[in-house]
């Protein structure tokens, strides 16, 4: 090999440094100059900088010809650093003939094309859109003609139908004209260089792509020409269409992401006018659908709009987006100051048109930009912010949108909704009342309402919009088109922290959410600060850990020799989940499903109990300030019998997670497999044994005794439905119980003495009446309450006691959902007795047992047919345990680990190798 090459280097860009570097390495070779483009501002070209940080002259020029003759100066220059052979790796500049001819070995050039096929300037281009089968490059010895020069070598790929003009660049042209570059200079050097005459056979010379006129997409053409089009000039420049708008003005917009389309008939698309396509083009969820010539269509993902790239099924939302015109004086000085941050970045002077991408920024320069923004501003700003508006004049209009909102969020919303004003517990608090669907607040079919009452005073607290099936059919859609759009693009750690942001927003705002949960359920408000509203927040934050932790196996399975296996699972969320949930906890019955739900990846809508709907209202506002995409999260009071049974039986929801009855359970588990077979997960009716033995602590058993029963005025799912209280301690218990219960206070849920509230409405408080008839009428002791509070407005229940129940007694068996406490003797003997009693119901939600002896209650573990058992404490829940029933108290968990399951489906890959 000879180690006498002389190298001069003319180019510019990556590509020539990468090539330099390359030369370098063979440390046989001598860089002797490198001869570039001038500084663009300040900023200096890649490969100035990496020859000047190898010590290697370097020489800027702006041009090396004028008028068609070489600068003599320029020549005298090149001339001056001796080259043996120039190599020109990607060179954008006329080369004179007297510097290509000036090396004694002469010149070796890069062309990114097959040549003599596509001569010229934008041969990538032109491989694509002529639908070429094969791409490559060519390296050749220039000459005086264009690209006509002889061929030392070649090198091909197939063009993928997923190719565009960046990744055939990015995956083929580039790397492996690096490496082409470098072998052609050891095979110069060594002398083995062949110099083959290109042929004129199928030679083309092509129109060059930088040219606005060329860049024009001709419609009348086939479908596959329009997408080779398109995808020719995909990222840069990107072919140019025009659209006609209704009042006849035209626009020019750019379109990218092209692909033959082939799924069909859209459904729900809006038409739009291009400019020389006879029928509209169709503005869809995936894109915009363009019909060729041939009847074949090409869809289209991106639209340029100006300097904004849009989702091209987003075209007709971003026309309401009126830029900022009314600056003040602040505004403007901000303005300079911003600039000066890009300035400081981008190292060039900063246009309202500068893009901080294409300027040359990269992912540190957007963590730089977000942190100086942030600090000099004083306002939350996240990275994909700059994503979303990289030109300077569209970051300032965001910027100041923001300052405006003096929120301080970048992302936060003016929300717009119809609402009305709870007065109450001291506080003014506005509340929604119409559906939520997409992210905005909106009404009903027909104006459809649901009248809520306030339980304690039984008068119209105000009307919530109530949702019908095609409104259910709505928000499924903005769910599932949110599932494979924007909510595909939040990453699982992104997810986590619009969480943890939705749990402090809740918990910001928790006395708002406590007294509306009060006055709407009844619920008293200390209970509900503490659980309806403690515990949600608790299973937002809970589920927020699990997003970023959600993953498979990798599975030992039996290859088939001699080749080897791997076999791992994915965990995948399912899809839009359709969440139904009852009355007494409203809130927090939310929260346990849709937290997992969501930290799982899917996107959902609820429908709420309609006698309760309005925290998961208030919450849904919630949502939107957190900043999550429209359509993950959908919010609809309306009714079972339609509304809940259209998500029962939508086709599109994948997975039902639903608390409530167990009648209505079954009903809704018929639904599942009749529509599509879709999972659920059926939380039910219980009632749950308490089994008090002599042996107990009996002050604890007493006061858990009380909470068993009583707690959130019986409306407690795991509320103890029957005590078993062992003979011996039997009547000091009744007696205990009774003195508590006649020292309860009654009353207003917002005082903050009230121990006991109104039920939560008037037909489950009729319902207890008959209940506690029932009761009496089969000859079980009434010892307490059994009738409506005395003198209290309101449906106020009193505390009931009923003992010497029977097994066979209907207050024995079913639930009451309510302040009803039913006590069965049993004698301390007999164990095993008391034990398959416990386990004589079709329930089996929880348990409980109070004893000091530890194999008494262990063994009662062991027997429970129950899913949660309490020992010597009742009502023990939290967020990490996992929580749901056995036999007709249904089945699927709630909270803890197990529950994200529910929302997640096992993907098994298997790969040969
Ligand atoms: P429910 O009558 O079964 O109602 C529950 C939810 O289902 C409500 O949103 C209801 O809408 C809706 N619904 C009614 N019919 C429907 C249908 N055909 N299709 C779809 N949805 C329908 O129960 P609830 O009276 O509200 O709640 C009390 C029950 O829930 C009790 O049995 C209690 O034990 C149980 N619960 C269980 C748990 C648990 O974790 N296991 C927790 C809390 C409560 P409407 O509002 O229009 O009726």
């Amino acid at each position: 090999m000879s180690s006498s090459l002389r190298i001069a280097i003319i180019g510019q860009s990556n590509f020539a440094a990468d090539v330099l570097e390359l030369l370098l390495e063979r440390s046989i070779f001598q860089i002797v100059g490198v001869f570039t483009i001038p500084d663009k501002g300040s900023r200096e070209d890649v490969l100035a900088s990496t020859a000047a940080s190898h010590n290697i002259p370097v020489f800027k020029f702006a041009s090396w010809r004028r008028k068609g003759m070489a600068l003599p100066d320029v020549v005298a220059q090149y001339k001056s650093v001796g080259a043996t052979l120039n190599v020109l790796p990607y060179c954008s500049q006329f080369i004179p003939i007297e510097v290509i001819d000036g090396a004694s070995l002469g010149s070796i050039c890069y062309h990114p094309s097959l040549l003599p096929r596509h001569r010229g300037a934008s041969a990538i281009s032109w491989t694509l859109i002529e639908g070429d089968e094969v791409a490559g490059f060519s390296i050749f010895w220039a000459d005086d003609g264009l690209d006509t020069g002889p061929l030392l070598l070649q090198r091909q790929t197939n063009v993928e139908p997923t190719d565009t003009l960046d990744t055939i660049y990015k995956r083929f042209l580039y790397p492996e004209g690096v490496k082409a570059m470098g072998e052609a200079v050891d095979m110069v050097a060594q002398g083995t260089a062949p110099k083959i005459i290109q042929t004129e056979v199928s030679a083309t010379y092509d129109p060059a792509m930088f040219k606005a006129e060329n860049q024009l997409l001709d419609l009348q053409q086939s479908a596959e020409r329009i997408w080779n089009f398109v995808r020719g000039l995909d990222s840069v420049p990107g072919a140019i269409a025009t659209v006609l708008e209704d009042d006849g003005s035209e626009q020019q917009v750019r379109l990218f992401g092209a692909h033959i389309y082939s799924a069909g008939p859209v459904k729900g698309g809006q038409p739009l006018k291009l400019k020389g396509l006879a029928k509209p083009a169709w503005v869809h969820e995936g894109g915009l659908l363009i019909e060729g010539t041939d009847g074949a269509f090409v869809n289209v993902r991106r639209i340029k709009r100006g300097s904004k790239m849009i989702n091209a099924s987003d075209w007709f939302k971003q026309a309401e987006h009126q830029p900022i015109t009314d600056f003040t004086d602040d505004e403007l000085a901000k303005r300079t100051q911003l600039s000066g941050i890009w300035q400081a970045i981008l190292k060039e002077p900063i246009e309202a048109t500068t893009d901080f991408f294409a300027a040359g920024a990269g992912s540190m320069d957007v963590v730089r930009l977000v942190e100086e923004v942030k600090e000099a501003f004083d306002v939350p700003l996240e990275n994909e912010h700059v994503f979303m508006a990289p030109v300077f004049e569209e970051f300032f209009d965001q910027l100041i949108r923001s300052l405006r909102q003096g929120s301080g969020d970048a992302s936060a919303k003016q929300l717009n909704y119809e609402g009305f004003l709870l007065q109450a517990n001291k506080r003014e608090i506005r509340v929604p009342t119409q559906l939520f669907i997409n992210g905005a607040f909106i009404d009903a079919e027909q104006q459809r309402t649901l009248d809520i009452i306030n339980p304690t005073d039984e008068q119209v607290l105000c009307q919530v919009a109530c949702a019908s099936v095609n409104d259910v059919d709505k928000a499924v859609q903005a769910a599932h088109k949110a599932f494979f759009g924007a909510w595909k693009q939040v990453s699982p750690r992104q997810r986590g922290q619009l969480m943890l942001k939705l749990a402090d927003l809740m918990e910001q705002h928790k006395e708002e959410l406590a007294t509306i949960e009060s006055v709407d359920s009844g619920a008293v408000y200390t209970l509900a600060l503490k659980t309806h509203i403690g515990m949600s927040i608790d299973a937002w934050r809970y589920f927020a850990g699990w997003c970023d932790k959600i993953q498979g196996n990798t599975i030992p399975v039996n290859p088939a020799r001699p080749n080897n296996v791997l076999t791992f699972t994915r965990k995948e969320p399912i899809g839009v989940v359709g969440l139904i949930t009852p009355w007494n906890y409203p809130l927090m019955m939310l929260s346990w499903k849709m937290a997992a739900c969501i930290a799982a990846g899917n996107t959902c809508l609820i429908k709420p109990a309609q006698t309760c709907p309005l925290t998961a209202l208030k919450f849904a506002e919630l949502t939107v300030l957190a900043g999550f995409p429209p359509g993950v999260i959908n919010v609809l009071p309306g009714k079972g019998s339609d509304a809940g049974q259209a998500v029962a039986d939508h086709q599109l929801v994948r997975k039902l997670g639903f608390t409530g009855s167990t009648p209505i359970g079954k009903h809704i588990m018929k639904s599942c497999a009749a529509s599509n077979l879709k999972k659920c997960s059926l939380e039910l009716g219980g009632k749950s044994p308490l089994i008090i033995f002599a042996d107990c602590d009996l002050d604890k058993a007493v006061k858990h005794g009380m909470s068993s029963v009583f707690f959130n005025k019986g409306e407690n799912c795991i509320a103890a439905g029957r005590l078993f209280v062992e003979d011996r301690i039997h009547d000091e218990f009744v007696r205990r119980v009774l003195k508590d219960l006649r020292s309860m206070t009654i009353g207003d849920p917002l005082n903050r003495s009230t121990a006991h509230g109104p039920q939560n409405h008037k037909a489950h408080f009729d319902k207890l009446l008959e209940y506690c008839e029932r009761g009496v009428a089969e000859g079980a002791t009434l010892v307490y309450g059994g009738c409506r509070v005395p003198n209290l407005k309101g449906y106020f229940f009193m505390p009931t006691v009923f003992t010497n129940v029977e097994d066979d007694m209907f207050i024995a068996q079913e639930e009451s959902f309510g302040p009803i406490m039913i006590i069965s003797k049993f004698n301390g003997s007999d164990v095993d007795s008391v034990m398959e009693r416990a386990n004589r119901t079709e329930y089996g939600l929880a348990s409980g047992v109070f004893t000091k002896d530890i194999s008494k209650a262990l063994s009662f573990a062991d027997r429970i047919e129950a899913g949660t058992v309490f020992v010597n404490v009742y009502n023990k829940t939290d967020v990490a345990a996992p929580f749901g029933g056995f036999k007709q108290s249904g089945f699927g968990k709630d909270l803890g680990q197990e529950a994200l399951n529910e929302y997640l489906k096992t993907k098994c890959v298997t790969i040969e190798y």
